[in-house]
């Protein structure tokens, strides 16, 4: 069996070894996420979503397992970008504790003056050393980059549509 694309990754070019890689949302998605179109009215259907993934995570940490509290445990939404396409598809939901969502949001812990720690998470959880983390991070703002200039259709995998029907309002995004 062909091994299945890490939904992480950035442009289908790291390893899959690698557990967590940056993921930084292209500026035009900004805003545009399970968690913001649920919030307010909706926020019945994405605190169930989040029930849910952290019932499946068995309340930890799904990259490095860190067992939480559930309150310090965030649900994150993975999303595939295809480039070609123009589409970012939500694929998934992962459990993951403050760190590893530190590390994956690597753009946004930088703003707020906590790449130290993101990278060194990043390191941690991949086995990687410093200077790797660092090469990946450069890599993934280029890939953002080039990303910011095009425009994206969201699409929702259709397991997720059928058990939330609510998310379909996320492709009129
Ligand atoms: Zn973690």
């Amino acid at each position: 069996m062909p091994k299945k694309k890490h939904p992480g990754n950035i442009g289908g070019t790291v390893p899959t070894e690698l557990k967590i890689t940056p993921h930084l949302v292209p500026k035009p998605l900004w805003g545009k996420s399970a968690a913001q179109l649920f919030k307010g009215k909706g926020r019945a259907v994405w605190k169930r979503i989040r029930t849910d993934a952290l019932q499946v995570a068995l309340h930890a940490c799904q990259v490095c397992s860190d067992p939480g509290p559930d309150s310090a445990l965030n649900c994150h939404e993975l999303w595939d970008y295809d480039d070609e396409r123009g589409t970012a598809t939500l694929v998934g939901l992962r459990i993951q504790c403050r760190n590893c969502d530190c590390a994956v949001h690597m753009g946004r812990a930088e703003k707020h003056g906590f790449l130290n720690v993101a990278i060194a998470q990043l390191c941690k959880v991949n086995g990687i050393g410093e200077p790797e983390a660092v090469r990946l991070y450069r890599r993934a703002k280029g890939v953002w980059s080039q990303r910011n200039k095009k425009q994206w259709q969201i699409v929702v995998e259709k397991s997720l549509l059928e058990r939330y029907p609510g998310l379909a309002a996320l492709e009129a995004c």
